[in-house]
């Protein structure tokens, strides 16, 4: 028996439960974004469970396809109705502020405020969560049935936000073990005032730190990140470009405090010592587990998976992102989230480590050339040219800009195509991975070709 299996066995899930409420508690009201203080003192407060190793990144700095983007710190945000009474404002609610929005002062009527407001018409009583981190405009949100209540008149629009060169924060946690293979624990840090997505992942992942750090004897190194959804995964990555060679498993940690069943997202080869390992440890617990196979968006596995990493890393949630109606709204507070709950994820995930230690580890045999995905024999190849992380695609006008109900679609479409595009893997085989026309593949493949993001097998780069 492992010294973490043991840990799992000693684990009193009521107190765990309890410490991992406080810490969510403790971590709600702080306004979190991509960058700046919110995602600071959010790692400050971290540190004081665990030692934490915090980096900062400047504004400008390219990393793989991208750049660290400005700094953004939102001090005070309001609008007055023309009675003068703030109708909406930051300091009641987090959400209420489009994420990254630039300072504002303007006095306007409300038809030109009303494309600056976002409201949920089928959730009227709960305000959105939105961001704009990649194009600058500034934003409120706010209940449907607030908005539709506003009379008309002149408004006052107030954002009181720096959003200026300065740099990125993430934070690290490692805990070494007998050898100096890692298993990664990764939960993103951006979302303001959210419980479930995603103080129950931060929750999560500081108490495993906690019960592993305690733990003699560990076979594995375990580093913990707390970085940024998207940009700070890419950033992480291209810091440690070098060393990944030590990487052994790796999961995402995110919706883990709600009370549904276990799920589990395959890594892109899908047949990892981590994919059976998760597998074995929640069957081990008695729990129910949902298994999906890989698909290249959601969290920050779409860069680990990219295919020029292609690491071996999953997503372990309970429910997961967009499949439940609290998802990214002013639901999902701290009302959704339950001691219960976050202590089985603890113990799913203690389970996991514990199935990893005991595990073949590394005496694992290397991938197979074309593993992860069965072979055509005919049909069109590509190579994606740009394999590490994903692509800037806004940049290239390849995102937002096309309009029309088949947009998201082709978006889908233009990221299977570049997370599958190997040399391996023909248009025919990622139309029937993705469950997606194959037109729509085709038509992917082609506007990524156009930007230069993706040649034919065997062409010169
Ligand atoms: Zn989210």
């Amino acid at each position: 028996m492992s010294t973490v299996r043991q840990a799992l066995t000693a684990l009193g899930r009521e107190t765990a439960g309890r410490s991992m409420m406080d810490l969510a508690a403790e971590l709600y009201p702080i306004p979190r974004s991509l960058t700046g203080d919110g995602v600071r003192e959010t790692l400050d407060r971290i540190a004081r469970r665990i030692p934490l190793q915090v980096h900062e990144l400047p504004t400008g700095t390219p990393v793989l396809d991208w750049t660290v983007p400005r700094e953004w710190n939102p001090r005070e945000a309001w609008i007055r109705d023309p009675s003068g009474r703030r109708v909406v404002d930051f300091a009641d609610h987090n959400l209420h502020l489009v994420g990254y929005s630039a300072p504002v002062h303007r006095r306007l009527p409300l038809n030109e405020l009303r494309p600056h407001l976002h409201s949920l018409p089928e959730q009227p009583g709960l305000i959105p969560y939105r961001t704009s981190y990649y194009e600058e405009t500034w934003g409120f949100c706010l209940p449907h049935r607030l908005l539709e209540s506003l009379p008309d008149g002149e408004y006052e629009v107030f954002i009181d936000a720096s959003l200026e060169d300065g740099s990125m924060t993430w934070g690290e946690c490692l805990l070494p073990g007998s050898s100096a293979e890692e298993v990664l624990v990764s939960a993103h840090v951006c979302h303001p005032q959210l419980a479930n997505d995603n103080l129950s992942g931060i929750a999560v992942a500081v108490h495993l730190a906690e019960a592993l750090a305690a733990v003699p004897d560990r076979r594995y190194s375990y580093r913990f990140l707390f970085a940024p959804g998207g940009i700070g995964a890419i950033a992480w990555l291209a810091r440690n470009r070098d060393r990944l060679d030590s990487f052994r498993h790796g999961l995402i940690a995110a919706n883990l405090g709600d009370g549904g069943a276990f799920h589990y997202k395959r890594s892109r080869r899908g047949d990892h010592e981590i994919d059976r390992a998760v597998a074995a440890a929640l069957a081990g617990l008695g729990e129910d587990l949902v298994t999906e196979d890989f698909f290249p968006f959601g969290y920050d596995e779409r860069q680990y998976c990219s295919p020029g990493f292609d690491l071996p890393v999953g997503v372990l949630t309970r429910t997961p992102w967009g499949r439940y109606p609290e998802y990214h709204t002013s639901a999902d507070d701290l009302s959704f989230i339950g001691a219960e709950a976050l202590a089985g994820s603890l113990a799913a995930y203690l389970a996991t480590a514990a199935a990893l230690e005991e595990g073949p580890g590394a005496s694992e045999s290397p991938p197979a050339v074309a593993e992860g995905g069965r072979k055509s024999a005919g049909g069109r190849r590509y190579r994606n040219l740009e394999p590490f992380g994903e692509p800037q695609l806004g940049r290239r006008g390849l995102y937002g800009g096309l309009g029309g109900a088949g947009r998201k679609e082709f978006e889908i479409a233009m990221l299977w195509v570049l997370n599958q595009s190997d040399g391996e893997h023909s248009l025919d085989d990622i139309a029937e991975r993705s469950g997606l026309p194959f037109e729509r593949i085709s038509e992917a493949a082609e506007a990524l070709r156009e930007a230069g993001l993706l040649g034919r097998k065997g062409e010169p780069e």
